[in-house]
Protein backbone atom coordinates (compact mmCIF):
# COMPACT_ATOMS: atom_id res chain seq x y z
CA UNK A 1 0.00 0.00 0.00
CA UNK A 2 1.15 3.60 -0.85
CA UNK A 3 1.37 5.25 2.44
CA UNK A 4 1.14 9.06 3.08
CA UNK A 5 2.34 11.13 6.08
CA UNK A 6 -1.27 13.37 6.26
CA UNK A 7 -4.44 13.28 8.66
CA UNK A 8 -6.52 12.88 5.96
CA UNK A 9 -4.59 10.05 4.46
CA UNK A 10 -4.88 8.53 8.57
CA UNK A 11 -8.45 9.02 8.69
CA UNK A 12 -9.32 7.63 5.97
CA UNK A 13 -7.41 4.47 6.79
CA UNK A 14 -9.52 4.54 10.17
CA UNK A 15 -12.71 4.62 7.85
CA UNK A 16 -12.12 1.47 6.41
CA UNK A 17 -10.42 -0.50 9.23
CA UNK A 18 -13.36 -3.07 10.49
CA UNK A 19 -12.18 -3.05 13.39
CA UNK A 20 -12.10 0.75 14.53
CA UNK A 21 -15.13 0.67 16.68
CA UNK A 22 -13.13 -1.63 19.38
CA UNK A 23 -11.27 2.07 20.41
CA UNK A 24 -14.38 2.82 22.22
CA UNK A 25 -13.89 -0.45 24.07
CA UNK A 26 -11.01 0.40 26.22
CA UNK A 27 -10.29 3.16 28.71
CA UNK A 28 -7.50 5.71 28.22
CA UNK A 29 -5.40 7.62 30.56
CA UNK A 30 -6.56 11.16 30.39
CA UNK A 31 -3.90 13.84 29.06
CA UNK A 32 -5.53 17.46 28.39
CA UNK A 33 -8.70 16.11 28.31
CA UNK A 34 -8.12 14.03 26.07
CA UNK A 35 -7.15 10.32 25.19
CA UNK A 36 -3.31 9.90 25.32
CA UNK A 37 -1.63 8.21 22.81
CA UNK A 38 -0.81 4.68 24.14
CA UNK A 39 1.72 2.87 22.88
CA UNK A 40 2.66 0.11 25.37
CA UNK A 41 0.42 -2.23 25.40
CA UNK A 42 3.45 -4.47 25.06
CA UNK A 43 4.09 -3.79 28.76
CA UNK A 44 0.08 -3.18 29.86
CA UNK A 45 -2.63 -3.60 27.36
CA UNK A 46 -5.28 -1.34 28.35
CA UNK A 47 -8.13 -1.56 30.12
CA UNK A 48 -11.27 -3.05 28.41
CA UNK A 49 -14.71 -1.40 29.69
CA UNK A 50 -16.17 -4.57 29.77
CA UNK A 51 -13.40 -6.27 32.38
CA UNK A 52 -15.58 -4.32 35.44
CA UNK A 53 -18.84 -5.82 34.51
CA UNK A 54 -16.86 -10.05 34.93
CA UNK A 55 -15.32 -8.45 38.54
CA UNK A 56 -18.99 -7.20 39.44
CA UNK A 57 -19.67 -10.37 38.78
CA UNK A 58 -17.50 -12.30 41.27
CA UNK A 59 -18.01 -9.79 43.78
CA UNK A 60 -21.58 -10.18 43.38
CA UNK A 61 -21.85 -14.12 43.99
CA UNK A 62 -19.28 -14.03 46.78
CA UNK A 63 -21.52 -11.14 48.70
CA UNK A 64 -24.66 -13.12 47.87
CA UNK A 65 -23.68 -16.84 47.34
CA UNK A 66 -20.18 -16.95 49.97
CA UNK A 67 -18.94 -20.81 49.57
CA UNK A 68 -22.00 -21.38 47.52
CA UNK A 69 -20.96 -19.63 44.78
CA UNK A 70 -18.09 -22.75 44.26
CA UNK A 71 -20.48 -24.57 42.38
CA UNK A 72 -24.26 -22.29 42.18
CA UNK A 73 -22.35 -18.94 40.84
CA UNK A 74 -23.96 -18.63 37.35
CA UNK A 75 -20.21 -18.89 36.19
CA UNK A 76 -19.04 -21.61 39.03
CA UNK A 77 -15.73 -20.73 40.25
CA UNK A 78 -14.57 -24.57 41.17
CA UNK A 79 -13.75 -24.70 37.28
CA UNK A 80 -14.35 -20.97 36.20
CA UNK A 81 -11.06 -21.33 34.58
CA UNK A 82 -12.09 -24.01 32.04
CA UNK A 83 -14.14 -20.89 30.49
CA UNK A 84 -11.00 -19.69 29.40
CA UNK A 85 -9.41 -22.76 27.51
CA UNK A 86 -11.36 -22.91 24.10
CA UNK A 87 -11.11 -19.03 23.25
CA UNK A 88 -7.58 -19.18 24.25
CA UNK A 89 -6.93 -22.44 22.07
CA UNK A 90 -7.97 -19.98 18.73
CA UNK A 91 -5.51 -16.94 20.16
CA UNK A 92 -2.37 -19.84 20.28
CA UNK A 93 -3.26 -22.32 18.05
CA UNK A 94 -3.78 -25.21 20.08
CA UNK A 95 -6.39 -28.04 21.02
CA UNK A 96 -8.73 -27.06 24.07
CA UNK A 97 -7.50 -29.31 26.20
CA UNK A 98 -3.95 -28.22 25.81
CA UNK A 99 -4.55 -25.00 27.38
CA UNK A 100 -4.69 -24.14 31.30
CA UNK A 101 -4.83 -21.05 32.56
CA UNK A 102 -3.14 -20.31 36.22
CA UNK A 103 -0.93 -18.91 37.99
CA UNK A 104 1.75 -16.04 37.29
CA UNK A 105 4.63 -16.96 33.46
CA UNK A 106 7.51 -16.85 35.92
CA UNK A 107 5.94 -19.59 37.97
CA UNK A 108 4.36 -21.52 35.62
CA UNK A 109 7.70 -21.31 33.47
CA UNK A 110 9.33 -23.26 36.46
CA UNK A 111 6.88 -25.35 36.80
CA UNK A 112 7.03 -26.32 33.28
CA UNK A 113 10.76 -26.86 33.23
CA UNK A 114 10.02 -29.48 36.37
CA UNK A 115 7.77 -31.86 33.75
CA UNK A 116 9.65 -30.68 30.73
CA UNK A 117 13.62 -30.10 31.85
CA UNK A 118 14.48 -33.38 33.06
CA UNK A 119 18.57 -33.10 32.87
CA UNK A 120 20.66 -36.70 32.46
CA UNK A 121 24.64 -37.00 32.42
CA UNK A 122 24.04 -37.37 28.42
CA UNK A 123 21.80 -35.00 27.84
CA UNK A 124 21.28 -31.66 30.08
CA UNK A 125 22.31 -28.33 28.26
CA UNK A 126 19.60 -25.74 27.65
CA UNK A 127 19.50 -23.11 24.56
CA UNK A 128 18.00 -19.77 25.03
CA UNK A 129 18.84 -16.49 24.27
CA UNK A 130 21.21 -13.81 24.92
CA UNK A 131 19.73 -10.88 26.96
CA UNK A 132 16.56 -12.77 27.54
CA UNK A 133 13.96 -11.21 29.73
CA UNK A 134 16.03 -11.14 33.29
CA UNK A 135 13.43 -13.15 35.13
CA UNK A 136 13.86 -15.78 32.48
CA UNK A 137 17.32 -16.00 33.06
CA UNK A 138 16.86 -15.91 36.86
CA UNK A 139 14.71 -19.25 36.32
CA UNK A 140 17.25 -20.49 34.18
CA UNK A 141 19.93 -19.58 36.23
CA UNK A 142 18.37 -21.12 40.03
CA UNK A 143 17.11 -24.19 37.97
CA UNK A 144 20.21 -25.53 37.21
CA UNK A 145 21.87 -24.34 40.65
CA UNK A 146 18.60 -26.83 41.24
CA UNK A 147 19.78 -29.70 39.82
CA UNK A 148 23.49 -29.16 40.66
CA UNK A 149 24.89 -27.62 37.08
CA UNK A 150 25.94 -24.73 36.40
CA UNK A 151 25.57 -22.10 33.16
CA UNK A 152 29.13 -22.63 32.10
CA UNK A 153 28.45 -25.92 31.23
CA UNK A 154 24.50 -26.41 30.78
CA UNK A 155 23.60 -22.65 29.46
CA UNK A 156 23.95 -22.02 25.26
CA UNK A 157 23.14 -18.53 24.99
CA UNK A 158 22.34 -17.95 21.27
CA UNK A 159 24.01 -14.69 20.08
CA UNK A 160 23.53 -11.71 17.61
CA UNK A 161 26.01 -10.98 15.12
CA UNK A 162 28.80 -8.04 15.83
CA UNK A 163 26.68 -5.71 14.57
CA UNK A 164 23.54 -6.81 14.07
CA UNK A 165 20.42 -5.88 16.10
CA UNK A 166 18.36 -9.20 15.21
CA UNK A 167 19.14 -12.97 15.71
CA UNK A 168 18.96 -15.04 12.71
CA UNK A 169 17.51 -18.45 12.29
CA UNK A 170 20.64 -19.86 10.59
CA UNK A 171 22.58 -19.58 13.41
CA UNK A 172 20.13 -20.63 15.68
CA UNK A 173 19.82 -24.22 13.83
CA UNK A 174 23.90 -24.45 13.52
CA UNK A 175 23.75 -24.40 17.56
CA UNK A 176 21.04 -26.49 17.86
CA UNK A 177 22.87 -29.03 15.54
CA UNK A 178 26.25 -28.50 17.41
CA UNK A 179 25.00 -29.56 20.92
CA UNK A 180 22.61 -32.06 19.43
CA UNK A 181 23.18 -34.99 21.64
CA UNK A 182 23.46 -33.43 25.16
CA UNK A 183 20.53 -31.11 24.44
CA UNK A 184 17.90 -31.42 26.74
CA UNK A 185 15.94 -28.06 26.35
CA UNK A 186 15.33 -25.45 23.93
CA UNK A 187 13.39 -22.38 25.51
CA UNK A 188 12.93 -19.01 23.98
CA UNK A 189 10.82 -15.68 24.09
CA UNK A 190 8.81 -16.47 20.67
CA UNK A 191 8.68 -12.64 20.40
CA UNK A 192 11.77 -10.49 22.12
CA UNK A 193 10.95 -8.47 24.30
CA UNK A 194 14.09 -5.98 23.49
CA UNK A 195 14.68 -5.65 19.82
CA UNK A 196 10.47 -6.69 18.77
CA UNK A 197 11.86 -10.22 16.81
CA UNK A 198 9.38 -13.06 15.84
CA UNK A 199 11.39 -16.07 15.98
CA UNK A 200 10.55 -18.96 13.55
CA UNK A 201 9.07 -20.77 15.94
CA UNK A 202 7.65 -23.69 13.56
CA UNK A 203 11.66 -24.40 11.88
CA UNK A 204 13.06 -23.98 15.19
CA UNK A 205 10.99 -26.25 17.17
CA UNK A 206 11.19 -28.67 14.28
CA UNK A 207 15.33 -28.66 14.05
CA UNK A 208 15.23 -29.42 18.20
CA UNK A 209 12.62 -31.80 17.72
CA UNK A 210 14.30 -33.93 16.05
CA UNK A 211 17.73 -34.21 18.76
CA UNK A 212 15.35 -35.45 21.05
CA UNK A 213 15.13 -32.03 22.92
CA UNK A 214 12.21 -30.43 24.70
CA UNK A 215 11.16 -27.68 23.31
CA UNK A 216 8.91 -24.56 25.27
CA UNK A 217 8.45 -20.93 24.14
CA UNK A 218 7.91 -17.89 26.20
CA UNK A 219 4.95 -16.31 24.25
CA UNK A 220 4.93 -13.06 27.05
CA UNK A 221 5.00 -10.51 23.82
CA UNK A 222 3.92 -13.45 21.20
CA UNK A 223 0.24 -14.02 22.54
CA UNK A 224 -2.43 -12.11 21.43
CA UNK A 225 0.17 -10.70 19.06
CA UNK A 226 1.35 -12.80 16.03
CA UNK A 227 -0.75 -15.74 14.43
CA UNK A 228 0.27 -19.17 16.56
CA UNK A 229 0.21 -22.35 15.98
CA UNK A 230 1.44 -24.17 18.74
CA UNK A 231 -0.43 -27.75 18.42
CA UNK A 232 0.87 -28.27 14.68
CA UNK A 233 4.20 -26.72 15.10
CA UNK A 234 4.56 -29.70 17.84
CA UNK A 235 5.74 -27.46 20.14
CA UNK A 236 6.42 -29.28 23.58
CA UNK A 237 5.00 -26.40 25.88
CA UNK A 238 4.72 -23.17 26.39
CA UNK A 239 3.36 -20.05 28.59
CA UNK A 240 2.47 -16.32 28.81
CA UNK A 241 1.72 -13.51 30.86
CA UNK A 242 -1.75 -11.89 29.84
CA UNK A 243 -1.49 -8.34 30.99
CA UNK A 244 0.34 -7.06 27.74
CA UNK A 245 -1.46 -7.72 24.52
CA UNK A 246 -3.96 -10.13 26.19
CA UNK A 247 -5.35 -6.64 28.49
CA UNK A 248 -6.53 -8.79 31.49
CA UNK A 249 -4.62 -6.51 33.84
CA UNK A 250 -1.48 -5.95 35.59
CA UNK A 251 0.26 -9.17 37.44
CA UNK A 252 -2.25 -11.28 35.90
CA UNK A 253 -3.07 -14.94 35.42
CA UNK A 254 -0.95 -16.48 32.89
CA UNK A 255 -1.57 -19.02 29.87
CA UNK A 256 -0.32 -22.41 29.18
CA UNK A 257 0.21 -25.07 26.70
CA UNK A 258 1.02 -28.66 26.98
CA UNK A 259 1.07 -30.29 24.11
CA UNK A 260 -2.06 -33.23 24.26
CA UNK A 261 0.69 -35.94 24.04
CA UNK A 262 2.01 -35.66 27.37
CA UNK A 263 -1.63 -35.73 29.27
CA UNK A 264 -2.39 -38.79 30.70
CA UNK A 265 1.30 -40.03 31.05
CA UNK A 266 2.43 -41.46 34.67
CA UNK A 267 5.61 -41.31 33.80
CA UNK A 268 5.73 -36.74 33.39
CA UNK A 269 7.51 -35.37 35.91
CA UNK A 270 4.97 -32.58 38.07
CA UNK A 271 4.50 -30.75 40.97
CA UNK A 272 0.63 -31.60 42.20
CA UNK A 273 -2.10 -30.35 44.02
CA UNK A 274 -5.33 -30.80 44.70
CA UNK A 275 -6.76 -28.68 41.35
CA UNK A 276 -5.35 -31.22 39.07
CA UNK A 277 -7.39 -34.20 39.90
CA UNK A 278 -10.12 -35.16 38.24
CA UNK A 279 -13.25 -33.02 38.91
CA UNK A 280 -15.68 -36.12 39.56
CA UNK A 281 -13.91 -37.14 42.22
CA UNK A 282 -11.60 -34.02 43.42
CA UNK A 283 -14.07 -33.87 46.32
CA UNK A 284 -13.54 -37.29 47.38
CA UNK A 285 -10.63 -35.94 49.13
CA UNK A 286 -9.14 -39.30 48.45
CA UNK A 287 -5.19 -39.99 49.19
CA UNK A 288 -4.25 -40.98 45.67
CA UNK A 289 -3.80 -38.44 42.84
CA UNK A 290 -5.64 -38.84 39.67
CA UNK A 291 -5.08 -36.74 37.28
CA UNK A 292 -7.11 -34.52 35.03
CA UNK A 293 -7.27 -35.72 31.18
CA UNK A 294 -5.60 -32.73 29.70
CA UNK A 295 -3.53 -29.67 30.60
CA UNK A 296 -5.32 -29.05 33.85
CA UNK A 297 -3.68 -31.48 35.51
CA UNK A 298 -0.99 -28.86 35.87
CA UNK A 299 -2.74 -26.68 38.10
CA UNK A 300 -2.07 -27.09 42.07
CA UNK A 301 -4.64 -24.90 43.75
CA UNK A 302 -7.91 -23.82 43.22
CA UNK A 303 -8.12 -20.70 41.13
CA UNK A 304 -8.15 -17.34 41.26
CA UNK A 305 -11.12 -16.12 40.13
CA UNK A 306 -10.38 -12.57 40.22
CA UNK A 307 -7.69 -12.99 38.05
CA UNK A 308 -9.83 -15.00 35.88
CA UNK A 309 -12.32 -12.85 35.54
CA UNK A 310 -10.87 -10.24 33.68
CA UNK A 311 -9.18 -12.24 31.65
CA UNK A 312 -12.60 -14.18 30.52
CA UNK A 313 -13.50 -10.69 29.53
CA UNK A 314 -10.65 -9.82 27.36
CA UNK A 315 -10.80 -12.89 25.89
CA UNK A 316 -14.55 -12.41 24.54
CA UNK A 317 -13.34 -9.76 22.63
CA UNK A 318 -10.35 -11.80 20.79
CA UNK A 319 -13.45 -14.28 20.00
CA UNK A 320 -15.31 -11.28 18.32
CA UNK A 321 -12.86 -10.29 16.67
CA UNK A 322 -10.35 -13.06 15.64
CA UNK A 323 -6.37 -13.25 15.44
CA UNK A 324 -7.11 -12.66 12.03
CA UNK A 325 -8.65 -9.62 11.78
CA UNK A 326 -6.13 -7.96 14.57
CA UNK A 327 -3.01 -9.63 12.44
CA UNK A 328 -4.31 -8.07 9.36
CA UNK A 329 -4.44 -4.78 10.95
CA UNK A 330 -1.61 -5.00 12.98
CA UNK A 331 0.27 -5.64 9.77
CA UNK A 332 -0.55 -2.03 8.60
CA UNK A 333 -0.48 -0.54 11.43
CA UNK A 334 3.34 -1.11 11.99
CA UNK A 335 3.90 -1.16 8.35
CA UNK A 336 2.60 2.51 8.29
CA UNK A 337 4.23 3.53 11.97
CA UNK A 338 7.67 2.35 10.04
CA UNK A 339 6.36 4.21 7.32
CA UNK A 340 6.35 7.70 9.52
CA UNK A 341 9.46 7.24 10.94
CA UNK A 342 11.27 6.87 7.38
CA UNK A 343 9.49 10.16 6.72
CA UNK A 344 10.80 11.76 9.46
CA UNK A 345 14.15 10.37 8.96
CA UNK A 346 14.37 11.92 5.10
CA UNK A 347 13.50 15.02 6.02
CA UNK A 348 17.27 15.38 8.07
CA UNK A 349 18.79 14.09 5.24
CA UNK A 350 22.59 14.32 6.81
CA UNK A 351 21.77 12.15 9.56
CA UNK A 352 18.97 9.58 10.20
CA UNK A 353 18.28 10.08 13.72
CA UNK A 354 15.76 6.96 14.05
CA UNK A 355 16.89 3.89 13.48
CA UNK A 356 14.39 1.00 14.11
CA UNK A 357 16.35 -2.20 15.13
CA UNK A 358 13.33 -4.46 15.06
CA UNK A 359 13.89 -6.71 11.83
CA UNK A 360 10.92 -7.37 9.39
CA UNK A 361 9.81 -10.54 11.22
CA UNK A 362 8.23 -8.45 13.56
CA UNK A 363 4.78 -8.38 15.51
CA UNK A 364 3.13 -4.85 16.13
CA UNK A 365 6.58 -3.60 17.96
CA UNK A 366 8.67 -1.77 16.95
CA UNK A 367 12.40 -0.60 18.76
CA UNK A 368 14.18 1.62 17.58
CA UNK A 369 17.36 3.58 18.67
CA UNK A 370 16.93 7.67 18.74
CA UNK A 371 20.75 8.46 18.15
CA UNK A 372 21.89 11.84 19.35
CA UNK A 373 18.84 11.38 22.17
CA UNK A 374 18.87 11.08 25.28
CA UNK A 375 16.18 10.88 28.25
CA UNK A 376 15.45 13.71 27.36
CA UNK A 377 12.87 12.89 24.01
CA UNK A 378 10.99 10.68 26.57
CA UNK A 379 10.45 13.20 28.90
CA UNK A 380 9.24 15.28 26.11
CA UNK A 381 7.19 13.07 24.58
CA UNK A 382 5.46 11.74 27.92
CA UNK A 383 5.24 15.65 28.73
CA UNK A 384 3.14 15.96 25.32
CA UNK A 385 0.75 13.33 25.62
CA UNK A 386 2.40 10.11 24.56
CA UNK A 387 3.26 7.21 26.46
CA UNK A 388 5.87 4.90 25.12
CA UNK A 389 8.67 3.06 26.65
CA UNK A 390 12.05 4.37 27.49
CA UNK A 391 15.29 1.62 27.49
CA UNK A 392 18.79 3.13 28.25
CA UNK A 393 20.66 4.88 26.87
CA UNK A 394 18.48 5.42 23.60
CA UNK A 395 15.69 2.68 22.65
CA UNK A 396 12.07 3.68 22.80
CA UNK A 397 9.91 0.51 22.03
CA UNK A 398 6.60 1.50 20.94
CA UNK A 399 3.90 -1.10 19.88
CA UNK A 400 0.61 0.54 17.99
CA UNK A 401 -2.00 -2.33 19.25
CA UNK A 402 -4.61 -3.43 16.62
CA UNK A 403 -7.49 -3.49 19.29
CA UNK A 404 -7.60 0.19 20.53
CA UNK A 405 -4.65 2.50 18.18
CA UNK A 406 -5.78 4.16 15.39
CA UNK A 407 -3.77 5.37 12.02
CA UNK A 408 -4.45 8.83 13.28
CA UNK A 409 -2.81 8.38 16.79
CA UNK A 410 0.27 7.52 14.68
CA UNK A 411 0.01 10.24 12.36
CA UNK A 412 -0.24 12.36 15.37
CA UNK A 413 2.53 10.26 17.27
CA UNK A 414 4.37 11.38 13.93
CA UNK A 415 4.05 15.25 14.28
CA UNK A 416 5.07 15.30 17.99
CA UNK A 417 8.40 12.92 17.41
CA UNK A 418 9.46 15.26 14.68
CA UNK A 419 8.45 18.75 16.56
CA UNK A 420 10.94 17.18 19.40
CA UNK A 421 13.72 15.48 17.50
C1 LIG B 1 6.71 -9.76 30.68
C2 LIG B 1 7.59 -10.93 30.66
C3 LIG B 1 7.73 -11.74 31.79
C4 LIG B 1 7.04 -11.37 33.08
O1 LIG B 1 6.91 -12.43 33.94
P1 LIG B 1 5.91 -12.41 35.17
O2 LIG B 1 6.19 -13.66 35.84
O3 LIG B 1 4.52 -12.28 34.63
O4 LIG B 1 6.24 -11.21 36.01
C5 LIG B 1 8.51 -12.88 31.69
N1 LIG B 1 9.16 -13.19 30.53
C6 LIG B 1 9.05 -12.40 29.43
C7 LIG B 1 9.77 -12.76 28.17
C8 LIG B 1 8.28 -11.24 29.48
O5 LIG B 1 8.19 -10.46 28.41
Amino acid sequence: MEFKNTREFAQLLDSKDTLQSYKQEFIFPQFNNKNVLYFTGNSLGLQPKRTRGFLDEILNDWGNLAVEGHFYADKPWWDYHQRLAAPLAKVVGAQTSEITVMNTLTVNLHLLMVSFYQPTKKRYKIICEEKAFPSDQYMFLSQLRNHGLTPQDALIVLKKRPGENHWRTSDILEKIELHRDELALVLIGGVNYYNGQVFDIKTITKAAKQTGAMVGWDLAHAAGNIPLELHNWEVDFAAWCSYKYMNSGPGNASGVFINQKYHNRKDIARFEGWWGTKKETRFQMKPEFEPMENADAWQISNPAVMTMAPYLASLEMFEEVGMQALNAKSKTLTGYLEFILDDINSENKNQKTLEIITPKDRGCQLSLFVHGKGRELFDYLMNNGVIVDWREPNVIRLAPVPFYNSFEDLYEFGQILKAGI
